[in-house]
This record gives C-alpha cells, structure tokens and sequence, in this order.
C-alpha cells in the first residue's frame, strides 16, 4: 500500500455522521463508519487525531453541530502548522449536496488540510476530480430520491389515517396494535382541553385570557421539551382542528376522515372556536365602545339561552323620547336577535342569584373556625420551631465570638485562615435562620389579610355589587362565576357554574342542591315593593 503520499500529514480527524434519531438509537452506522476509518488509519501508519460523530443530522445541511466542531478544531491545529487528513467512510457522510461539498471541502483545504475517503481515494488528478463530482451528485441524488421515498411513505399512511409528522402540542406518539397513533400526553393535554372549551364557552372572553391560563401552566410538547406559550401559539391551537381527530388534509388531497388521533375537543367545540374567532371583528367592535360601559356591568357576562352568544347592550329612545336600556342578543341567525331585556329586570334577577350563592353566617363562621382552628396549631409549631432557630442563632453568634477570640490571640497563620473562613460560614448560616424567622412573619400576616378580605368578599357579594365601582362589579363576576350564565326571559337565569371558591363554600353548607334565588330574598321583596 502507498503510505508515502501521507507522509507530510501529522494524523487524521475521523468524521462520521447518521442522519436519523433511529440510527442513533439503534447504534446503526456510526460505530462501523469509525471501525472502517479507525482501519484505513492502521494500514497507512497514522495516528487518529480527534473523532467527531453526527448524531441525526441530515447531510443537506451545512450548519452540523459536530462538523461546526471540527472546523474549530482544524482551525486550532492549523495555527500550530499542523497537518491533517479529514476522513470519512464514503463522501456521502460528508454531504449529501453537491455545491455543499465542494464549499466545505475548499473550507479544509484553505486551512491546509486535505479530504479523503475509505471507499474513494482522492487526489489531485483529473480522474480523481471527476469520479469525486460524480460522487458528490451520486449522494445527493439518494438524499432527494429518500426524502420523496419518505414523503410518499408519509402519504400513503396518512391515507388509512396515520399522522406520522410531528403531533401537535398536548399529544404523544404511540403504537397501539402494531399502528401509530398519537394519542393524549397529560398533563398538557388536559391544559389545553381546557384552554380550548373555556374559549369556546366565553370562560375566556379573549385570545389574550386564554394565554395568560396557558403561560401559567407547563406546556410540554411531543418531544419532551417545554414549548413557549406565545400569542401566536395561542392563535394556531385556536384552529387548529387537529384536536378533534377529524379533518381533511388539502396538502396530499386527502379529503375529511378520522385520523389515529385522540379527541382533545369534540367537533361542536371547535366549530363553536371557529364560530367565535370569525366573529371576532364584531366583538373588538363591541369591547372598544362598551366593555367599559357602567350602566351594564353584565354584559358578555350573561349569554343567550337559544344561541349561547353572550349578551351585548345598549339604549334605545321611544317615543316619548325617553331612554330605555337593554341588554340583546347579536347573533343574526338567533331568533332572540333584536327582542331585547330590559337592563332593569336582568339587574335585578341577577342581584336575586347573588344574593342566593352567599353562604349563610353560620357556614362561614364555621369554616372561619376551622381555619382558625388550623392556623392556631400551626403557628403553635411555628413557635417551637421560632424557638429553637433563635437558640441555634445564639449558638452560632457565641461559636462566632469564640473564633475571634482564637484570632485576636493567636498568629499561625493556617490557625488564622482557618478562624477566618469559619467566621465567615457562621455569618452566612446566622443571615439564612433570621431570614427564615422574618419571612415566616411576613407571610403569616399576609395570608392573614388576605383571608380576611376574602372572608369579607364572601360574606356580601351582593353589598359589594351594589356599592362597588363598575371595575369592583367587574371582580364580583370573576370571583363568583367561571363562566357566563344563560337568560332566559321566563325562566330567567340558568344554573350558573361557580367559581371554585364559591363552589367549596355552598358544597360546605349543601347549597348546592338549591342555589335558585329564593322567592322570600330580599331583593325579591324590594322588587315587589316597588312595583306595588
Ligand atoms: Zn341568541
């Protein structure tokens, strides 16, 4: 064998490079593609220098981490004058685009090294320049006939409804029956099962509101790794239909058909979705001009019992030119469109429902006692653990005094050192326990405030209601409800869906059972006053 050509070079970089995760995993490629060079170096009487492996990378690309690598390396070398071989088992490791391989081939031979093959010996001579073009457009042509081989394979199980590209958020692949399908990966999916029927039924009244349920939640995609919840994020899952595991793929004219993907939303969710984004223009309409309107702080908060639309508003003059305020339903194809209610009579069936969610004094007596009771014992703890911190401060601060006094009198230096580093450790340990002890202050007596205004909110929504400012009328709805109630006009509002805090305190006194205003409440009675 000739080694005399190799002779001006002081080693060899081995590169070698699998284009899938799958041939990672399966350890197919890389470790033989090293054997083979590893070999070639033996026969020749070279050292191997370094070796880089690309794990999964497509030879398309330029920008390969492990190839980014070995130019730095090449580029070290080089200063050092330091010749060397880049090898690789066949050129189509090296690249798979023709152009490519001769820009990063000039890139090594520009610093002084040289590319060779194990199956293809390169040199100088026209011959060889040749067979290496034709070898360059060899392998890019495999790399296009595989990416349409794989995009047809793709194509024909999506056909019998198998989703092999990437799934969308919320879902994970796996094989059930000897087929892929994707299926729910928790707990995001459940996140943005949420997200998607709290937009659907007015819980979330904009893409905004339903970004910010998402950005407090952990959103992790297929692969493992957290997604960023963005607006744009937002808007794409809003439609997209993928979530209802029916849907036709126009790309490959594959037309509607159910696909091996889980349901997150059913089909009426995600038309209701469509429904409300087509609609969106009108309700920025809407919202500029009347969210902010005090004379109806219910509106988008009470919806159509017929259409489900929530409730606009506003004033009409008769003919006596008197004002008259309603609250209607915009829908065009609602019946209810136009048959406006009066802004009187929902107020006050809506005061009625207020009025019957509150619990009773004794439920919350009751449960301010047992909070009591709680917060009682542990602040009991709290003392005896207080304590023994306090001891252990004094403990440190006396061990502190003592190091000095070691200090003052001694003059040893690793004695010195020693005292020195020790004082320094207490220090930090006695700041760490006196913080321990304050921030515990600091939080019991604000979890003490807010428990108290919460109990005072709960105790009176309907005083709150009544007295509040059209932003205070604004937060009894969000605290009270979690989504819009229905109105009917005869049988007026529907059984509302409480907030969880409302829910746990009418659980707690069996309200739940009979939470319908109650004829003898005593908005109730105002009303009749009023009317008589
Ligand atoms: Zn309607």
């Amino acid at each position: 064998m000739n080694s005399g050509r190799y002779l001006k070079c002081n080693g060899v970089v081995i590169y070698c490079r699998v284009s899938s995760q799958k041939q990672v995993r399966e350890g197919n490629g890389l470790d033989s593609q090293e054997a083979k060079c590893r070999t070639w170096c033996r026969s020749r009487n070279l050292d191997v220098l370094k070796i880089f492996r690309e794990e999964g990378i497509s030879g398309g690309k330029k920008d390969r981490p492990a190839l980014m690598d070995m130019f730095s390396f090449l580029e070290e070398v080089s200063k050092k004058n330091t010749k060397c071989i880049v090898l690789v088992e066949d050129l189509n490791r090296w690249s798979r685009e023709t152009v490519n391989h001769f820009i990063l081939k000039q890139a090594i031979t520009s610093l002084g090294h040289s590319l060779q093959s194990v199956n293809m010996s390169l040199d100088d001579t026209d011959e060889s320049e040749f067979m290496e073009t034709v070898a360059a457009g060899i392998s890019q042509l495999e790399r296009k006939k595989n990416a349409k081989r794989t995009k047809t394979c793709m194509q024909e199980h999506a056909k019998m409804g198998v989703w092999l590209m990437n799934p969308p958020t919320g879902y994970k692949r796996e094989r059930i029956n000897g087929r892929i399908h994707c299926v729910r990966k928790e707990p995001t999916a459940s996140y943005i099962q949420e997200a998607l029927e709290g937009f659907a039924n007015f819980r979330f009244h904009t893409q905004k509101d339903v970004y910010n349920y998402l950005k407090m939640k952990e959103i992790i995609g297929y692969d493992g790794k957290p997604t960023k919840v963005s607006l744009h994020f937002v808007k794409n899952m809003l439609i997209n239909e993928r979530y209802t595991g029916c849907f036709a793929y126009d790309r490959w004219n594959i037309p509607y058909q159910k696909w091996a993907i889980e349901e997150i939303i059913s089909r009426k969710t995600y038309d209701k979705i469509q429904e409300r984004l087509n609609r969106k223009k009108s309700c920025i309409q809407v919202r500029k001009y009347n969210l902010n309107d005090e004379e109806f702080p219910l509106r988008r908060w009470v919806r159509c019992n017929v259409c489900g639309t929530p409730l606009t508003a506003s004033k009409s003059t008769s003919k006596s030119g008197k004002k008259h305020s309603y609250y209607h339903c915009h829908n065009k194809e609602c019946p209810m469109r136009g048959k406006g209610i009066r802004q009187g009579v929902i107020h006050e069936d809506f005061e009625k429902i207020l009025n019957a969610i509150t619990p009773n004094p004794k439920t919350i007596s009751l449960i301010q006692a047992l909070i009591k009771d709680k917060e009682q014992t542990e602040s009991e703890n709290w003392r005896n653990i207080k304590k023994l911190k306090e001891q252990e401060i004094k403990n440190k601060k006396e061990e502190k005094e003592k190091c000095f006094e070691l200090l003052l009198k001694n003059d040893n230096p690793e004695v010195m050192k020693m005292c020195n580093e020790k004082i320094a450790k207490l220090e930090v340990e006695i700041k760490e326990l006196t913080r321990e002890i304050e921030d515990n202050n600091v939080n019991t007596q604000n979890l003490r405030e807010i428990g108290s205004k919460v109990f005072d909110f709960i105790s009176k929504p309907l005083a709150v209601w009544n007295i509040g400012n059209h932003k205070q009328r604004q937060g009894v709805l969000k605290l009270c409800f979690s989504e819009p109630i229905s109105y009917d006009r005869i049988k007026k509002f529907g059984t509302p869906k409480l907030s969880s805090i409302f829910s746990i305190f009418n659980n707690f006194s069996g309200k739940n059972h009979d939470w319908r205003p109650r004829r003898d409440s005593n908005s109730c009675c105002r009303r009749e006053r009023a009317m008589s």
